[in-house]
């Protein structure tokens, strides 16, 4: 079983070399971890903070966990986020393809490579699937290590099942370093001989991803540090081909409180459902890259970064060691602060979907309502319930015409609507200037506050006493036959 030589020179010769290449290398699980953005966005930032190319691979070698559509999560949420990848399965790429199965045979070939060198060997011993699957089982001494290459290639060729396993050094240390770690030193014995090719000839998840980063030319493989204690052996794996190591990059946690990392089965956000739950993306992204990376020097104490000045303030030596804890409020805040900084325009078309998930009268004019919104709302989803009353008047008690501040009772109220219901009705026209006017110059004739005659229109209006604009405002909005229907209904409740 001669190998072809050829064949791996072909494949060194693919590698892009001179530019800082970085992979976002997801599984497709289905949805978008906080975490994982977060990595997807360390990662897209290295790239473009040094004028290199950022690569998005697929990984998915571990076909018992595949997730129907799971990779259209992954491809929305880069586009969404503005993370736009420049080698990746969709858009091609000179060491294609960039998706772990499609790779299949060529890690067959590495794991005969490193046979062949010495730092792999046969094992046909029993398994089950979940310790192929992780790569870890028992190190206990096992017998095929020991097996002469020829006699295991002979037991190969006769057809008997097998896995390759990486011969991992019974003595020594390995010291791996990573940029935000350091130097992290163990003792050989405390690694096993993990797994690199199953049964089924498909890789393992380690085993895959040091082939994929080298042929893939990767400089910086930033990832999760769950991945830490693995390390170590990746760094034989790069060893033991000849490889150069490249940079790690281990990310601490995202964590939802001290103790827990965040977790989709304990009910934590993914990045979809806090698009769901009203936050901009803008806004997490703002927010994410700021849990682990905090900005230095002159930059140290902005908060606020669009996507193209977080690539350029970005840097490794601002990334922190210690886990970051996951605060909603926190978002929420950027969160209010990202949709009142949006140009008026833009924030009606991200508002107008929820104003008329409850607003569908046609007549009523979103982007007004939207405008009284802008400066009152810190999630998208508050606003459903702050302007359901310009659909309908829902049914109120005469209680809330009782206002102190205001001086406004039940009985003022019903003088106040007696008066302003027929000046009301005679006016010529219905604009904003016009409505303010005319109240006005009613509250001034009658001698009362302002306050005390706005405060029972507005209740007779909206029903409910906290509501985003004045009783100007929404009057100008429900239009002029609806405004004075609803005052006399008013009336008709205070008797
Ligand atoms: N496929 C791994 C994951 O989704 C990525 C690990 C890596 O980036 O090396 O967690």
């Amino acid at each position: 079983m001669a190998l072809d030589m050829q064949y791996f020179e072909e494949m060194e010769a693919k590698i892009p070399t001179g530019k800082v290449r970085t992979r976002f290398a997801p599984s497709p699980t289905g949805y978008m971890h906080v975490g994982n953005l977060r990595t997807a966005l360390y990662t897209w930032l290295i790239a473009r903070n040094a004028g290199g190319t950022f690569i998005l691979r697929i990984e998915d070698t571990d076909q018992g966990r595949l997730v129907e559509g799971a990779t259209d999560v992954i491809y929305r949420t880069l586009a969404e986020c503005g993370l736009d990848h420049d080698e990746g399965p969709d858009v091609g790429g000179p060491v294609a393809p960039y998706i772990q199965s499609e790779r299949r045979d060529t890690y067959g070939k590495y794991a005969e490579l490193l046979v062949e060198k010495g730092h792999a060997y046969y094992c046909f011993c029993e398994k089950t699937e979940s310790e192929e699957d992780s790569g870890n089982f028992e190190r206990a001494a096992d017998p095929c290590r020991d097996l002469s290459l020829e006699e295991a290639r002979a037991r190969v060729a006769a057809g008997e099942p097998y896995v390759i396993r990486q011969r991992i050094p019974r003595e020594g240390t390995t010291t791996f370093h990573d940029a935000i770690f350091g130097d992290i030193t163990v003792e050989n014995e405390t690694l096993d001989d993990q797994v690199l090719l199953k049964r089924d000839g498909l890789p393992t998840y380690n085993f895959a991803n040091v082939i994929d980063d080298h042929l893939m030319g990767i400089t910086h493989v930033v990832r999760g540090s769950e991945y830490l204690s693995s390390a170590p052996k990746y760094d034989l794996l790069y060893q033991a081909f000849g490889w150069t190591v490249p940079t790690y990059v281990h990310c601490s946690p995202v964590m939802r409180d001290a103790k827990n990392k965040m977790s989709k089965r304990h009910g934590d956000p993914s990045y979809e459902d806090l698009k769901a739950q009203g936050f901009l993306t803008e806004a997490i992204l703002n927010y994410v890259a700021l849990l682990g990376w905090s900005p230095r020097g002159e930059l140290a104490e902005q908060e606020v970064f669009s996507l193209p000045e977080l690539a350029k303030a970005f840097d490794l030596g601002g990334m922190s060691k210690s886990p970051a804890i996951f605060d909603i409020e926190k978002l929420t805040h950027f969160n209010a602060m990202y949709l009142r900084a949006m140009t008026p325009e833009a924030f009606a078309q991200v508002a107008e979907p929820y104003i008329r998930s409850v607003v569908t009268n046609e007549k009523i004019d979103a982007a007004a309502i939207a405008a009284l919104l802008q400066a009152r709302c810190e999630r998208l989803t508050d606003i459903p319930e702050k302007v359901d009353f310009f659909q309908e008047l829902p049914d109120y008690s005469v209680e809330l015409f009782t206002n102190k501040k205001s001086k406004c009772n039940p009985d003022v109220a019903k003088e106040m609507l007696q008066v302003a219901i027929p000046m009301l009705s005679a006016m010529p026209q219905w604009t904003q200037e016009f409505i303010h006017e005319s109240l006005v110059g009613l509250a001034e004739g009658y001698g009362v506050k302002n306050a005390t005659l706005m405060w029972p229109i507005r209740i007779a209006m909206a029903g409910k006493t906290v509501t985003p604009g004045g009783a100007v405002e929404i009057a100008c909005i429900l239009g002029h036959k609806e405004t004075i229907r609803r005052l006399k209904l008013g009336l008709e409740k205070l008797g």
